[in-house]
């Protein structure tokens, strides 16, 4: 494997990471960019954040999330089950709106409160 480059997405200073071979990394400030690349170039997984269709509520969508990361390649089939949930208000902030979602183990919550219209 040739070195690698890849920016640090933990926190906001963003370092500018190498990866060799034997997955030295090289660029981190601290050892939380080691544990990033590593992951990142063997099991990507990322938090999904988006909103799903309720109806009978004070406002037409509800912001919903992953309940912990899932695998990068699972992302597409997770928006596709996202797309097809249609709702009925009332919905409380951490209710599972899809349990398991497409054979994570991960579900998708709701991240706010939407009370009848
Ligand atoms: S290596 Fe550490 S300091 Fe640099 S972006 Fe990642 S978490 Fe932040």
């Amino acid at each position: 494997m040739a070195k690698k480059t890849l920016i640090c997405i933990v926190c906001p200073r963003g370092c500018h990471l190498e990866v060799d071979e034997n997955f030295n990394v090289t660029g981190n400030f601290c050892k939380r960019g080691i544990a990033y690349a590593k992951e990142e170039l063997t099991t990507p997984t990322r938090t999904l954040t988006s909103t799903v269709i309720i109806r009978g509520g004070v406002i037409p969508r509800l912001s919903v999330k992953t309940s912990a990361p899932i695998p990068k390649e699972k992302i597409f089939e997770v928006m596709e089950e996202i797309r097809l949930v249609k709702l009925e208000a009332p919905i409380n902030v951490g209710d599972i709106i899809i349990k398991n979602v497409a054979n994570t183990n991960v579900d998708i919550v709701a991240t706010q409160t939407i009370n009848k219209q």
